[in-house]
């Protein structure tokens, strides 16, 4: 096996990966060999078409399962739908900016939902399978914002903390069964959802483009630079590594040094 389809034979599920990281981590793990499972709470004839497309750029086989990750329910149905997984990657995720006495609380139930909640049903639901074959790797799209706070963010770094401890959590449940559970924690990465929030702050602070993303977004990120989609999919594929065996309950930071300060 070339070491370029080194995740030949393994299926992956990647929760919301009809967009940004979710979907630069799944073309990671196809180019890696690895057949895929997409999913969103969406089902548009352009979601089944990006898994084919997919299937055919990386000749794997890929799957488009509509589950909403803010449903416990469906988040168990789209493993076993997909008959189990060698890898999982919970990455769906939303966000909500408010001061904590004006926070929405359908707004912080649905962050917990979907950023922390769903990936305790795809794990609790993957995980014995997972076990049984002796080979696993639960991978969670944590956040900078999993290790530090800002404020406004109150429900997703409540989640994004939540969702650290319970990779540590799974990762000493499984222990020594040859599977792994570990958190990414990126900082800024220029997806469609953060480059939708730029015209608004370059309204809001009289800046060119390039002067409030340096300014402004990339505040914290010591780098001043955006992590891309394409270095968290290369951060996964190596999780899932056999270099990696022994790397569980950790985080690994791709933020450019946010964390380092
Ligand atoms: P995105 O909006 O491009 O992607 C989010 C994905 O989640 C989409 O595919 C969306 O369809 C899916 N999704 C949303 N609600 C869902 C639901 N109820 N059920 C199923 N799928 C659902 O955003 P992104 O920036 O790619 O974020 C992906 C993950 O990375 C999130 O967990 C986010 O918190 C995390 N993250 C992003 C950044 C960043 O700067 N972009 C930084 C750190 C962490």
């Amino acid at each position: 096996m070339s070491a370029e389809r080194s995740l030949s034979g393994r299926q992956a599920i990647v929760t919301g990966s009809n967009s940004g990281i979710g979907l630069g981590v799944a073309r990671a793990l196809a180019a890696a060999g690895a057949d895929l499972v997409l999913n969103s709470f969406t089902d548009r004839p352009e979601d089944h078409a990006l898994a084919e497309a997919m299937a055919a750029e990386f000749s794997v086989k890929a799957r488009y399962i509509r589950a909403d990750m803010s449903v416990g329910a469906e988040c168990r149905a789209l493993i076993t739908q997909a008959g189990g997984c060698d890898i999982l990657v919970n990455n769906a995720g939303i966000q909500h900016v408010a001061p904590i006495e004006d926070f929405p609380t359908d707004k912080w139930e649905a962050i917990l939902a979907i950023n922390l909640t769903s990936a305790f049903h795809t794990t609790a639901a993957a995980l014995p399978a997972m076990r049984a074959k002796g080979w696993g790797r639960i991978v969670n799209i944590a956040s900078a914002h999993g290790l530090t706070a800002s404020p406004y963010k109150s429900a997703y770094i409540a989640a994004k903390h939540g969702l650290v401890g319970l990779s540590k959590t799974v990762a000493l449940e499984a222990a020594g069964q040859g599977v792994t559970c570990n958190a990414i924690c990126p900082g800024y990465v220029l997806t469609p959802l953060v480059e939708a929030q730029i015209p608004d702050q370059m309204k809001a602070h009289d800046m060119d483009r390039e002067t409030v993303i340096r300014e402004v977004m990339l505040l914290r990120q010591p780098s001043r630079q955006f992590a891309t989609v394409e270095q968290i999919g290369g951060t996964t594929v190596f999780l899932c590594s056999a270099a990696a065996d022994q790397i569980t309950g950790t985080t690994l930071s791709v933020d450019g040094g946010w964390t380092a300060l």
